[in-house]
């Protein structure tokens, strides 16, 4: 999990809501079929959920499990019609009523029919007379109007009201409804999130680099990588570009997921800064994936001192440059004197 969603407006002015209103929790209201959340819709808007689940894993929500539902396996939808069916032909043609056994020649059916009737069997004909003796209330049952069968436990589907999938009910999973408790503790760090690069990015610029904040850039694979910053010379390929990132809290998992985004975007040179301490783990980790970590007490020294050393970067990255062009013409020299 990144930092990229604490970047986005909605999800940052909801941050702000709940920092300045002191507000505790945040409640699921079931309304129409879904649980809501009403505070966090008023600054987002279409994923509610995928950003209410983002803030807690990244610490500022906590979950509490307050309820569960049965949820549709194809689109998780958890409003279902409840479906029952015959056990032999899967029809949907039933009906409930009281049923009676005739004792006397086994016929079962359902009251009403007996009534109907004038309380005679209607296979053998004859009179019902005394319950418990010639005849018996077996209890309420589910007949079915297509193949005739009885059945005290008809199958159960449940229609999916979303998706209009038809589960059994060992189809459905359970899905936990949670409470955000608002981690408090957690929101004197977004301002150390939300710093405003633009001296740094005007410095870079003012270098005659390009830089992009925030950059996509689309790796080997195919995947869409972004990084907090990337510099480079106007025009040059992105082996001869600097991409960094800037992040809160550093582990080795970030460091080894920084490395594999640098390496898919195949970047001439990377580096870390990071407002906090790094662990000397994470230090080694850093140094063997070749990459630059930079380790900062405020923002405001973040800003200041990773000008020198993005400049010195950028300083190598052109040298390394100058020098594998040195050493193409030097090449290119030796072949013509063979010639
Ligand atoms: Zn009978
Ligand atoms: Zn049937
Ligand atoms: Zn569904």
């Amino acid at each position: 999990m990144d930092d990229s969603l604490l970047r986005r407006k909605d999800v940052w002015s909801l941050l702000n809501y709940l920092d300045k209103t002191q507000t505790e929790m945040l409640d699921p209201v079931l309304e129409r079929g879904i649980y809501r959340y009403p505070v966090v819709e008023e600054f987002v808007k279409d994923d509610v959920d995928s950003v209410l689940e983002g803030l807690a894993d990244l610490g500022f929500l906590q979950r509490q499990l307050l309820d569960s539902v049965m949820s549709c396996p194809a689109c998780e939808g958890f409003s279902h019609l409840l479906k029952p069916v015959c056990p032999t032909c899967s029809s949907g043609r039933l009906m409930k009523g009281n049923v009676i056994e005739h004792l006397l020649c086994g016929y079962v059916d359902f009251e009403h029919e007996f009534l109907s009737h004038g309380f005679k069997c209607i296979k053998c004909g004859k009179e019902l007379k005394t319950l418990g003796v010639d005849y018996r209330k077996t209890g309420v049952f589910f007949k079915c109007i297509s193949c005739g069968r009885i059945t005290a436990v008809p199958i159960r589907r449940y229609i999916c009201t979303n998706c209009g999938r038809a589960n059994m009910e060992e189809e459905l999973n359970l899905k936990p409804v949670y409470r955000y408790i608002v981690v408090k503790e957690k929101f004197p760090l977004l301002k150390g999130i939300f710093y405003d690069l633009s001296p740094l990015t005007d410095y870079i610029a003012a270098k005659g680099y390009t830089v992009q904040s925030p950059a996509k850039i689309v790796g080997t694979s195919g995947v869409t990588h972004q990084f907090t910053l990337y510099i480079n010379v106007w025009g040059q390929v992105i082996s001869s570009g600097l991409v960094v990132d800037i992040i809160s809290e550093v582990s080795e998992e970030k460091i080894y997921e920084f490395f594999m985004k640098c390496l898919d975007v195949k970047a001439g040179a990377s580096l870390l800064l990071v407002v906090g301490q790094a662990s000397e783990k994470a230090r080694k980790l850093a140094s063997t994936f070749n990459i630059r970590l930079a380790e900062f007490v405020t923002v405001d020294e973040l800003i200041e001192k990773s000008k020198t050393i993005i400049g010195e970067l950028l300083e190598r990255l052109r040298e390394k440059e100058l020098m594998s062009e040195a050493a193409f013409l030097e090449d290119l020299l030796r072949q013509l004197e063979k010639k």
